[in-house]
């Protein structure tokens, strides 16, 4: 706990503190039964992915690695409560843990794609998101192949709210007023330049109520 709230505060001086927590071993990472490693803050990926949430002013705590079976897992990966804005930091909802990289994106999707268009296309700045969630242990739809959800690696993203009070939801808003439809439009493809996949309405039924926004080196966006 003392972990959590150290990183939650001042990420740096916690990162400098954490010499003391025992690696990651590498044989533990595909461990075929399910079970926890150390949180891998010792990792240099994992501690500059840390460094840089931190300098986004967002709110998070690293997690213990996590090993399911079956090909799921959550490695690298953060609590985000907080994304860090121009003025205000903007909650986040019902994501559990996510990828630290793509909390990462998230973040910077957030403040510079989705709170910017909401002051400039709708007139209040974003107060919060209300997500789907990340990690789930499942296939890609219709494939035998295991989603980036598998491996907390995608947030599904369901509504937008307002310092004003609207709420923005995909499901309503993607059909809705101009402003609305706009808005939807312009942070969608905004997210297709942060993210590798994104999936949205227009891609396919099961999206008509979120976008589906995926880490990784592709570009498909739709
Ligand atoms: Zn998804």
């Amino acid at each position: 706990m003392r972990l959590r709230l150290a990183f939650s505060i001042l990420v740096p001086l916690a990162l400098a503190g954490c010499g003391a927590v025992p690696p990651t071993k590498p044989a533990e990472r595909g461990a075929r039964t399910a079970g926890s490693a150390p949180i891998s803050v010792t990792r240099p990926d994992a501690r500059q992915c840390h460094a840089e949430l931190g300098q986004t002013g967002s709110r998070f705590a690293p997690l213990p690695d996590k090993y399911y079976g079956a090909g799921c897992s959550t490695t690298n990966s953060v609590s985000l409560e907080g994304v860090g804005g121009d003025r205000h930091q903007f909650a986040v909802t019902n994501l559990g843990a996510v990828a630290c990289p793509l909390a990462n994106s998230f973040a910077a999707w957030a403040r510079f794609g989705v709170d910017r268009a909401a002051q400039q296309i709708l007139g209040s700045p974003l107060q919060r998101i209300e997500t789907m969630g990340s990690y789930s242990c499942r296939n890609v739809a219709g494939t035998a192949r295991r989603s980036a959800h598998s491996r907390a690696e995608a947030v599904d993203v369901a509504a937008f709210v307002l310092a004003d009070g609207r709420r923005i939801s995909v499901r309503s808003g993607w059909n809705a007023s101009q402003d609305e439809r706009e808005f939807l439009r312009v942070i969608h493809r905004s997210a297709c330049k942060r993210f590798g996949t994104v999936l949205g309405p227009d891609y396919n039924k099961a999206h008509h109520d979120h976008f589906h926004l995926e880490h990784g080196g592709g570009s498909y966006c739709r």
